[in-house]
């Protein structure tokens, strides 16, 4: 799965097409369980050894013996914590009772010493692997000729991928687990506001080695995740080929859009549509709507060489051609048919799920996916959060914005209307004199970092700050539309990857490269002015999103252009609390449906199906009829990060709340510069006790809300 590079993601119009990377994103993906001692059972070959339980009791007295009866607790702490994830394999009773004697720290000093010796290596070790990661990708990441095929594999490699088995396998991972503690989600929440730093730090530590996956079960989870990536990103319409009820086509020749980006993204466009733009996004909501409920002919996926009417679900051979692509449709090329797609979408979501089930064994404190996914990764309990996403859906704003959008529209609300962006400011300038601007000052990559020092001044860090992040930034021509990597040791420094075209950089690409800047800031920050290596890092990517858009906002100023006026930021802010409306009870979907799979673990895709259109109407009949004046719509169904993200989902509501928090208080202290570097450098620690000491208030809706409010008042007074 994803694991250092997180996956090229859009939506809701934001750009998260970043790869942030570096042990802070590292972490976030790695699993960190505890295995407090009445979990240990569950363990599988961990406590049950037979002679476990003698050696453990030998061991402890000896050692209280020789180091003092202070040393009681943690000793016995540490003991539990390695017969946890002891196998039969690491050795039998002899081997296991020299390691401990070996091994355990025993006192304060030593204690000191291992501490700061594993921050270093581990420092190391995580920077020269992204290293070679890094340089292994530079000829498909950079503006640097054709990749050849073998450039592929390079690029595709991960030499970190093995180093949690090699840690187990030579016990470096062991003398972790006997000397610091594993913690629970819920300690780290209750007692972590007390903790001082390098508890917190110890604590991370610990955590880097709190699961041990067998090889195999790793491998099930890749293979599963690539075979339904694999089902999404190659599930196209053929547009042009959809016909009304007269036979007409709506949509020009040749155009193919993915499910679901491309399809709720045309829904978007159409609404400057010049002709035909209710028809057409009608039409798309109802192909949504086949996919969802599978309903949709099998043949027509992916295939330029049928016509299909998505209403009649009528199926003929095209009459047009509009393409040199033959199908690549899975169903049997002869006489089209109509007859429905066998449910494969929610056989690929099993199959994800089916593969995370392995894990559970190995996952004492988190036994399911979905407490992972909130516990651990998230680290906001998953009540804390459905509560979050229902103070959005049930806020009194969303009627207030509901019948606004039907002003605007001039007509009642359609379902395809949870994706309307009619907010979008219009800019005082067109994107063609933007780019006109834009590619004058900047006609190079070395043109952009050479003005580094001068953009930040203008964000607000003083002279000498904005020199040092300078510094600590190196520039490349990007071959994409640019990103963001981090360096995860302190001697390496971070890279902005930069598209610049051969007529110098566009508009586009300057927005995106000011977003990344804000990416290498935090992680200049967050590594490098940091007190424990293990803490680097933000608490998770909603955090360094958010950090970045509060650089991306400022764009314009940056090019000496006027700054967006009220009107344009309530414009902005209205698009964002809709966005946020919709993604909330998209996530909602996503997280009744794994809890559905882990209730009825033996379910066949048909079973699924049913339940999932179930969930997402009755999430809708809740939180979007009583606005939208229709029921049992199943379109919050159609997200493809549901069939292949592992729920993945619920991060961008949390992200829009997050990006709120931050911008809010940006604007409370007035500049920017000292308080980008106050927050960055508090590192990973959980969310709501970062965001306290950031904002003074933990994660939360308030903020979206409260400027929502403020919008309104100013768009509609
Ligand atoms: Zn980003």
């Amino acid at each position: 799965m994803r694991q250092t590079f997180l996956r090229t993601l859009s939506i809701l119009g934001l750009s998260f097409a970043i790869v942030t990377s570096g042990t802070g994103q590292t972490r976030l993906m790695a699993q960190s369980a505890s295995a407090p001692s009445g979990a240990a059972q569950q363990q599988p070959g961990g406590a049950q050894l037979p002679w476990m339980k003698e050696s453990m009791t030998k061991l402890e007295s000896e050692l209280v013996a020789k180091y003092g009866e202070g040393e009681r607790a943690r000793l016995n702490r540490g003991l539990k914590q390695v017969a946890s994830f002891w196998r039969t394999e690491d050795g039998g009773a002899s081997v296991f009772e020299d390691f401990v004697r070996t091994h355990f720290a025993g006192d304060a000093k030593t204690l000191d010493t291992m501490f700061e010796r594993f921050q270093y290596n581990l420092e190391q070790v995580d920077g020269h692997m992204l290293e070679i990661g890094r340089e292994f990708r530079q000829q498909s990441d950079l503006d640097a000729g054709p990749i050849l095929p073998f450039d592929e594999l390079f690029a595709g490699y991960d030499p970190s991928a093995h180093l949690t088995d090699d840690f187990f396998q030579n016990k470096i991972a062991f003398i972790v687990l006997l000397n610091f503690p594993l913690t629970t989600l819920q300690e780290r929440l209750t007692q972590g506001e007390k903790w001082s730093r390098r508890q917190w730090a110890e604590a991370r530590l610990a955590q880097r080695f709190s699961k041990r996956i067998p090889a195999e079960v790793n491998l099930a989870i890749a293979q599963a995740s690539s075979e339904a990536d694999r089902y999404i990103a190659e599930y196209n319409i053929w547009m042009h080929h959809l016909l009304d009820e007269k036979g007409n086509r709506l949509f020009p020749a040749g155009l193919r859009l993915l499910s679901h980006w491309n399809l709720r993204d045309q829904i978007k466009a159409d609404y400057s549509a010049d002709q035909n733009g209710l028809a057409k996004q009608r039409m798309i909501q109802q192909v949504m709507e086949r996919i969802v409920t599978q309903s949709i002919p099998e043949v027509v996926v992916n295939n330029p060489g049928v016509d299909w009417n998505p209403f009649t679900n009528e199926v003929k051979p095209a009459a047009v051609k509009d393409s040199d692509e033959t199908s690549r449709s899975s169903a049997p090329q002869k006489a089209p048919t109509n007859a429905p797609e066998p449910n494969t979408r929610y056989a690929k979501l099993l199959l994800t799920f089916q593969a995370s089930r392995k894990v559970d064994p190995y996952s004492p404190t988190a036994p399911t996916l979905i407490a992972r996914r909130f516990d651990e990764n998230r680290e906001i309990p998953e009540a804390r959060v459905k509560q979050m996403f229902e103070q959005v859906l049930t806020s009194p704003l969303v009627p207030e914005v509901a019948k606004l959008i039907e002003t605007r529209l001039g007509r009642p609300l359609e379902p395809f209307d949870i994706w309307y962006n009619g907010f979008r400011p219009r800019g005082t300038y067109t994107e063609a004199q933007l780019d006109e601007i834009v590619a004058k000052k900047y006609p190079t990559a070395e043109a952009y970092k050479k003005e580094i020092p001068n953009l930040l001044t203008q964000l607000g860090f003083t002279k000498e700050r904005a020199e040092y992040l300078a510094n600590n930034i190196i520039v490349d021509p990007a071959r994409g539309s640019g990103h963001a990597l981090g360096a995860s040791m302190r001697s390496a420094k971070a890279h902005l990857r930069t598209r610049v075209g051969k007529n110098g950089m566009d508009y586009k690409g300057f927005n995106i490269a000011v977003h990344e800047m804000g990416h290498n800031v935090e992680q200049t920050f967050s590594l490098n002015n940091i007190d424990y290596y293990t803490l680097q890092g933000v608490p998770n990517t909603a955090f360094t999103e958010a950090l970045a858009f509060v650089f991306q906002g400022h764009d314009l100023e940056l090019l000496g252009l006027a700054k967006p006026d009220a009107k344009s930021r309530a414009l902005k802010t209205l698009d964002d609390f809709w966005g946020a409306y919709e993604i909330a009870g998209v996530a909602l979907v996503d997280m009744a449906v794994w809890h559905w799979m882990y209730d009825h673990p033996a379910a066949t895709p048909a079973e699924l199906k049913d339940a999932t259109l179930q969930i997402a109407k009755d999430i809708w009949n809740k939180y979007y009829a009583p606005h939208f004046k229709k029921r049992d719509v199943v379109l919050l169904g159609i997200y493809s990060h549901m069939i292949d993200s592992f729920l993945y989902l619920p991060d961008y509501p949390i992200g829009h709340m997050i990006a709120f928090q931050i911008e809010e208080q940006m604007e409370k202290a007035g500049n920017i510069g000292p308080e980008f570097e106050r927050m960055a450098v508090t590192g990973s620690v959980v969310p709501d006790i970062w965001m306290k000491k950031a904002t003074g208030a933990p994660v939360g809706p308030e903020a979206l809300l409260a400027e929502t409010s403020k919008a309104l008042k100013e768009i509609a007074p």
